[in-house]
């Protein structure tokens, strides 16, 4: 048994706040958290952190998170995103459960708690114009002015108020604001707008409503409403917490929801803003959101990330109150480390040059078995054919290898994995480019399923493909999608660290005939060469496509290692 304070020393600081309260009683022993997405673009992996965060907070405190839509945003919003939204946070494996809501479903409500802080003279109706709104709220070392519509009866203020919703004005005209303080230190509280005309057509209140709530006044009172009782934010909104607590105090709601901030991810060689994300798409640098190169939820499940990985990999970079950036590497870490346990090892050759057995029976086929993955016994084995011509890496042979290199060279001998020992004699080359073609060998008889009867030794083990049973098939190679680790960060443009080569394609590998019916989704090793998923877009049955989901090459691990922990 942990004692308590090495219990709480495992906690992270939200959840010892949670414990905290509830040890306290605080919200009725309650735990309500809520995942607040725009519907304005896919989520990212920086989204997963939080959708994580809280939906795992609820689930470990038996308490629940709401799916909510922050769609005050009447011009940027649309149902492809939302149908997005919902299908990667279930494929997160989360789930709402009957608590999904939109801010516009509060509209009526809102409006009335305006409308209770107007007639508290907390809230009045500016006609300054935004340029001279911008100009008044004065800077950081500079308080702002009054608006002289600030000292408008509250009568005159309910009976504008009214007639914007009437939707009697033009956009911009006038705003509702805070009445706060005009020379707070804190920007924010410089009478805030709460509510802008905004003549547009809403997604879900059409054209109801001709003003709009913002985000700041929206927020808390949604949380409100809602019951929420930890409502969790990234630490850009710190400043905006002396407001969320403004709008609750003065609007008076049953609940009082509190907000407590966080550090947001950061990862190293990837963008993260929407905007940016939606300029990678829009502009044609990837092949849409789900592009396998894209941060975004759809792009790493199609790359072959898996769900708990993702979930690992938030586990593991914690929650913190200060903001850093995590290294991609252990990301990639996760990923390795989960498919390295559930993906069944093939053979794949990528780069093929023909492997000759001069003294192996013309025609004759065996059916080698070979297991599916040595780190789960459940996973059981296959048959895999070998024949006298089969395909090896073009990189497994050298003419005149280096000291280092234990692959196949003429005169020296290696294994075949799940085969044969075989020793290579000679080379054929294209006359024209003097490019080798194909590598003649010698096999021996005695060694079938890659050990000698005499126990000697090889060094170096290389996969392989019967050339007569190889399927082909087209494999993406990806790598990261920009070269910079923070992209943007030399020329002010991030387009600028693109990595011109973050997908090779090879158009004809050479795969076991096992692959043939690999259905989209499903991941394997490719041994020696990384994991590959099936791409769920381009593969049609019998036809499968594969995308590189990680290469082997652990760099975290290195790192760690070199770092001696
Ligand atoms: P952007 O700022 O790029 O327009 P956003 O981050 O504001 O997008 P939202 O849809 O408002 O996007 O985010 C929903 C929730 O996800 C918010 O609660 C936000 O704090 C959280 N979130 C967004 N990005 C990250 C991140 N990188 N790390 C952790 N949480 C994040
Ligand atoms: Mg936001």
């Amino acid at each position: 048994m942990m004692d308590n304070n090495e219990k709480s020393a495992s906690l992270n600081f939200i959840e010892r706040i949670i414990e905290e309260d509830l040890a306290n009683n605080k919200h009725g022993g309650r735990v309500v958290t809520r995942f607040p997405p725009e519907p304005n673009g896919y989520l990212h992996i920086g989204h997963a952190k939080s959708i994580c965060l809280n939906f795992g907070l609820a689930r470990k405190y038996s308490g629940r998170c709401h799916l909510r839509y922050d769609d005050t945003n009447p011009e940027k919003e649309e149902q492809e995103y939302i149908d997005s939204i919902e299908e990667d946070v279930r494929w997160l494996g989360f789930d709402w459960g009957e608590h999904k809501y939109f801010a516009s479903d509060y509209f009526e409500e809102l409006y009335q708690f305006a409308v209770k802080l107007i007639k508290k003279g907390k809230a009045y109706v500016d006609s300054l114009s935004p340029e001279e709104i911008r100009e008044y709220r004065g800077t950081l070392t500079k308080p702002g002015r009054e608006s002289p519509d600030r000292s408008r009866s509250i009568e005159e203020n309910l009976e504008l108020f009214e007639k914007m919703r009437a939707g009697e004005f033009e956009d911009g005209e006038y705003v509702l604001r805070a009445k706060i303080d005009m020379a707070s230190g804190n920007l924010n509280m410089r009478d805030p707008a709460l509510y802008r005309i905004k003549r547009v057509q809403h997604h879900r209140t059409g054209e109801t409503w001709p003003i709009y709530p913002m985000y700041d006044f929206t927020h808390p009172l949604s949380d409100a409403l809602e019951g929420v009782t930890h409502s969790i934010c990234t630490l850009e909104f710190e400043d905006h917490r002396p407001l969320y607590d403004w709008v609750i105090q003065e609007c008076e709601p049953e609940y009082r929801p509190q907000q407590y901030e966080f550090a947001r991810l950061n990862l190293n060689y990837t963008v993260m803003s929407k905007r940016k994300l939606l300029r990678l798409v829009k502009e044609g640098y990837v092949d849409g959101w789900d592009d396998p190169r894209m941060p975004t939820i759809s792009g790493i499940r199609r790359r072959g990330y898996t769900p708990q990985a993702i979930r690992d990999f938030a586990d593991r970079i914690g929650v913190a109150k200060a903001n850093s950036t995590i290294d991609i590497a252990l990301l990639e870490h996760c990923v390795r480390d989960d498919l390295n346990a559930r993906a069944p090892r093939v053979m794949a050759v990528l780069d093929p040059i023909k492997l000759v057995i001069d003294n192996y029976p013309q025609g004759q086929v065996e059916w080698l078995e070979a297991e599916n993955n040595p780190e789960d016994p459940q996973a059981g084995s296959r048959k895999i054919p070998f024949s006298g011509q089969l395909y090896i890496e073009r990189d497994d042979f050298m003419e005149e290898p280096p000291k280092k290199f234990f692959r196949l060279a003429p005169g020296r001998e290696i294994r075949l994995k799940h085969a044969y020992y075989v020793t290579a004699t000679s080379v054929e080359k294209d006359p024209q480019t003097g490019e080798i073609t194909t590598v003649h060998c010698e096999y021996d008889p005695h060694s079938r399923g890659g050990w000698t009867e005499d126990g000697r030794k090889v060094k170096g083990t290389c996969h392989w493909v019967s050339a007569a049973h190889a399927i082909e098939a087209p494999v993406n190679l990806y790598d990261h999608l920009f070269t910079a680790e923070n992209p943007g960060e030399r020329t002010g443009n991030f387009i600028d660290d693109l990595n011109p080569d973050s997908l090779k394609v090879i158009q004809k590998a050479k795969l076991e005939p096992s692959l043939q019916e690999a259905e989209a989704g499903q991941i394997f090793q490719f041994m020696r060469k990384g994991y590959f998923c099936v791409d769920g877009t381009h593969s049609r049955p019998g036809q499968p496509v594969f995308n590189r989901t990680v290469t082997l090459k652990d760099t975290w691990a290195k790192l760690k290692k070199k770092m001696g922990v």
